[in-house]
């Protein structure tokens, strides 16, 4: 391959609705990494934008196609989607996420970089001071403990993209099969010597987040499904607790009836027993069956879940 096509540098952004600060994106990125000296190449993922963000980085692209390459999806996939494509994609040796609104300073990523020099595979950026709504930010931080304790994943912030990864890791990722889609949780399982680094944090530039409330539930939980089996472990345990508990009373019934002063208004008694008994055992059943099937759709679930319309890039 020649020189060009296999740049030092790839970064990694994903764009959904962003015309607003495309420019400024622009303005600040190209010069610090122009100013690295290495070479580089930037990819941007339309993520099925509904306003001019495509013909914005169109023209870039007809004005830097040297180091300007741009996947452009049919729909809107969500950000992780849209980085997965471009991961698929890079060809850099180091890799950098990064968010197209501005809130993770372009002007950090040589101090990325440094870490990844110092023999880090895995950089995460730490957002220093928060610049997000207060449900933002403390939503973010319960999610956030709920996560670590479930998936066994530590991040201080999960929430941040601005990320560097080395080769490997972005070929573990892919080879993955994208069952996962959250990047960072997925880079973090397959480092073996990940480092974190405080970064400023700033104001969307323009715009409002393009997170619902919705949607980061939603992301949160295909973060929690997609790295453990826990929440069909603990309907399994929940199931064997009642099982546990209607057994005692139908022994206790049963005793009472055969031993002891029987009267028949508690027959029904010992009818409803044995029913919840073996309801509850119908429920450990379908815990179970639960299980297999999550486990056999985490299987399945490694298909695209994606489509690119176009690409646009100039072929080193
Ligand atoms: N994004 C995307 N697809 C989506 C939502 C967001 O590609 O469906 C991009 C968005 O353009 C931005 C990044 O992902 O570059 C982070 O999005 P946003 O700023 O809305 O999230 P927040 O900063 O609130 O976490
Ligand atoms: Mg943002």
């Amino acid at each position: 391959m020649s020189e060009s096509s296999r740049p030092e540098i790839s970064v990694v952004i994903p764009v959904y609705n962003e015309e607003l600060n495309l420019p400024t994106l622009f303005a600040r990125l190209y010069p610090v990494l122009d100013g690295l000296g290495r070479s580089y190449e930037i990819l941007f993922t339309n993520d099925g934008s509904a306003d001019r963000s495509l013909q914005l980085l169109e023209k870039q692209h007809a004005a830097r196609p040297d180091v300007t390459r741009v996947i452009d999806f049919n729909a809107n996939y969500g950000q992780h989607m849209a980085i997965m494509a471009a991961f698929e994609r890079v060809r850099g040796e180091t890799i950098l996420t990064l968010d197209a609104d501005l809130q993770n300073p372009p002007e950090e990523i040589p101090n990325l970089l440094a870490k990844i020099d110092a023999g880090h595979d895995y950089v995460g950026g730490c957002r220093l001071d928060r610049k997000d709504s207060f449900f933002r930010t403390y939503a973010s931080r319960i999610i956030n403990v709920i996560r670590e304790r479930i998936t066994n994943i530590q991040m201080t912030d999960q929430g941040c993209m601005l990320r560097a990864y080395r080769r490997p890791i972005i070929d573990a990722i892919v080879q993955s099969g994208a069952i996962n889609t959250f990047i960072p949780a997925l880079a973090y399982s397959f480092a073996g010597n990940p480092a974190e680094v405080g970064v400023r944090h700033e104001e969307r530039h323009a715009g409002v987040s393009n997170y619902s409330f919705y949607k980061l539930v939603r992301l949160n939980f295909d973060l929690v499904t997609g790295f453990s089996l826990a929440p069909l472990q603990y309907f399994t345990m929940f199931a064997l607790a009642c099982c546990g508990g209607s057994f005692v009373l139908v022994a206790v019934l049963a005793i009472r009836r055969l031993f002891f002063d029987y009267t028949a208004a508690e027959g029904l008694f010992t009818l409803f027993g044995i029913l919840f008994f073996l309801m509850s055992v119908a429920i450990v059943g379908i815990g179970l069956i639960g299980e297999y099937v999550g486990r056999t759709y985490q299987v399945v679930r490694a298909r695209q879940r994606y489509h690119v319309r176009a690409m646009l890039e100039t072929r080193g």
